[in-house]
């Protein structure tokens, strides 16, 4: 029988990333049962494959949040680009709203980490469910977004989910049950797609583990 075939990040149980390691491996279970029961089930077969991809996008959603909650401090005071990002982005923001920022900054004796506390918040504010959003995540670690997933795969990924909700919303809709107006997809294609956003969730977790323990060495 197939199976999914995903990796597992390769992190230590006590790191700041264990929990994110945490989310990762339930998301990937949740998908891997999912899809091995697709594999029996014949009349339910594409919704449950249908399932799968958007467990596998919600998962890439909650790693990177958590990733951000408890690691995006820790790799900003180690990477030199996490650092430049961290500068441009307050810098932009005490533009947008310097009355706010400089107030909760400065009223708070730790006020770096408050300013880092406010860019976690704009994370975890908004869906990590397009590439853009997956790029502006990964330039915050200071890591490379095509190290985790490239532009067009992740956007293959994101239009299938975007369609296979708008598709749900019209099943929904349609009191008949009738399923006419739903795209039928290759069976290999949504397995794909979800292989390769988990994959890239499994990769965003290993890149941030790395910049935490091997960070790149300064410029002299
Ligand atoms: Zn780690």
């Amino acid at each position: 029988m197939a199976t999914l075939k995903v990796s597992s990040p390769t992190v230590q149980k006590d790191c700041t990333c264990s929990t994110a390691d945490a989310i990762y491996l339930t998301g990937k279970s949740t998908c891997e049962n999912l899809y091995n029961l697709s594999q029996t089930q014949a009349t339910s077969k594409e919704d449950l494959l249908r399932a799968v991809l958007l467990f596998s996008c919600s998962t890439i959603d909650s790693v990177g949040k958590q990733l951000a909650k408890d690691c995006l401090k820790e790799v900003i005071d180690v990477d030199e680009g996490a650092q430049k990002i961290f500068e441009e982005h307050i810098s932009r923001k005490i533009k947008q709203q310097p009355e706010k920022l400089l107030a909760r900054a400065l009223s708070n004796p730790d006020y770096r980490g408050e300013l880092i506390k406010f860019v976690i918040e704009s994370i975890d504010g908004t869906s990590l469910q397009s590439y853009q959003q997956i790029s502006e995540l990964t330039a915050k670690f200071g890591i490379v977004t095509d190290e985790i997933i490239s532009q067009d795969k992740a956007k293959a990924v994101f239009d299938a989910r975007q369609k296979i909700i708008h598709e749900m919303d019209i099943e929904v809709l349609a009191e008949s049950g009738s399923r006419a107006q739903r795209r039928t997809r290759a069976e290999n294609e949504l397995k794909q797609l979800s292989e390769g956003i988990l994959e890239a969730a499994c990769k965003l977790i290993d890149n941030v583990h790395k910049k935490i323990h091997e960070p790149r060495a300064k410029d002299t």
